[in-house]
């Protein structure tokens, strides 16, 4: 791929690293200079522990560290004379009384929901979560889940052109010890759960199966590796015509290899940071995949191993809105329907109905229907 991909030429990717590797030179500098520096200044076990928790990283945390971002429940002291607290009291005042100015900054708030990776509830002795130390030494991935290009539900095309839609939808740290499944089963995405079929016949009849549920089959490509997904009897081998395709003539791409998603872990791999790798699932919903940080694992992150992949924050996702009513996220895409300005055409619920059936609930006119996931409802 690197004859298609050129690395070289773009600076924010990285040299090939084995994460293995990384893991290993890490743990071996961290316990190496932990010896050198008890050797010079000839200090027991103790005296080092105490120099560490006076010296150490946590040493520096203060005590409202995760209450100083802009969170609803921070409440600032009384008796400051700072122009800034005034100002954040009445700001925070003023998000309490208007809802409309407080989702608006919440949503253009870079702190929001921030540091990810400390997860409410999942820490230990906090909460009645299932929990699992983490086995040290340990490496944490931060992976970009990308939106895939522009598609409807149903095999819709878009109109518009193809431009490359490079917007990050989801991100997750992922451990080392992990599985590429588990970080699969955590992506969320609209073309798993779309409702297939034309509903235009029988609006009111409550789908029971999505697509995830009929086309299980996926796979990861990293580093010339395909790693398919073949955990369900149902699932196909996608990247088997890839490889007869790449084959088939000298298309400068390859020589490819695969193997099983459900036995390859994030250890296991050598990865370029930054490079954009893929994720391929429901036939074509091709989503690039970026590797943006690796990190060797300590104390101050979350250490429930149970609650990785951990999910990233970021800002909400923009819904579409009923066309009619202006109001309410649409629930229904409608097409071919000569009596809307629109082709497709989004409706609310409500506005559906009353525009497209009549009172003995019989359908106006020709069109086709479908149920409309919305992208804001995942998460
Ligand atoms: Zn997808
Ligand atoms: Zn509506």
């Amino acid at each position: 791929m690197e004859n298609v991909h050129r690395s070289q030429s773009r600076p924010w990717i990285s040299a090939k690293l084995s994460v293995k590797e990384f893991r290993d030179k890490w743990c071996h500098t961290l316990s190496s200079s932990k010896c050198d520096t008890k050797e010079k200044f000839k200090m027991t076990d103790s005296e080092y522990s105490a120099l560490e928790e006076e010296c150490g990283l946590l040493a520096m945390k203060c005590p409202a560290q995760n209450y100083i971002e802009i969170s609803k429940d921070f409440t600032i002291p009384e008796g400051v004379d700072l122009e800034t607290l005034r100002l954040q009291k009445a700001d925070v005042k003023k998000r309490l009384e208007d809802i409309t100015y407080a989702s608006v900054v919440y949503a253009y708030s870079k702190y929001y929901n921030y540091p990810p990776h400390k997860i409410a509830g999942f820490e230990k002795d906090k909460s009645d979560n299932p929990y699992k130390q983490i086995q040290e030494p340990e490496v944490l991935l931060n992976v970009q889940v990308f939106r895939p290009e522009k598609k409807g539900t149903s095999g819709y095309m878009s109109n518009q052109s193809r431009v490359p839609n490079f917007h990050i939808d989801q991100e997750f740290m992922v451990l080392g010890c992990q599985y590429l499944t588990e970080l699969r089963d955590k992506i969320e995405c609209i073309s798993d759960k779309a409702i297939p079929g034309d509903f235009s016949e029988c609006p009111k009849l409550t789908p029971e199966i999505t697509c995830k549920d009929l086309y299980k089959s996926g796979f990861f490509y990293f580093n010339g590796v395909f790693y398919n997904d073949m955990r369900h009897p149902d699932c196909r081998d996608y990247s088997k015509t890839i490889i007869s395709w790449a084959e088939s003539a000298n298309r400068g791409i390859g020589p490819f290899k695969k193997t099983l998603m459900e036995r390859s872990k994030f250890i296991d791999l050598e990865i370029q940071l930054g490079y954009p790798y893929l994720y391929v699932h429901q036939g074509n919903c091709e989503h690039l995949i970026v590797f943006s940080d690796l990190q060797y694992y300590t104390h101050h992150h979350c250490s429930n191993r149970l609650a990785y992949p951990v999910h990233v924050a970021l800002r909400p996702k923009k819904r579409i809105l009923c066309m009619i009513c202006h109001i309410h996220t649409a629930e229904w895409v409608v097409f071919d329907n000569k009596r809307l300005p629109e082709n497709p055409f989004y409706f609310c619920k409500q506005c559906f109905i009353s525009f497209n059936y009549d009172e003995n609930d019989q359908k106006i006119g020709n069109f086709r229907a479908y149920h409309h996931i919305d992208r804001s409802s995942i998460v």
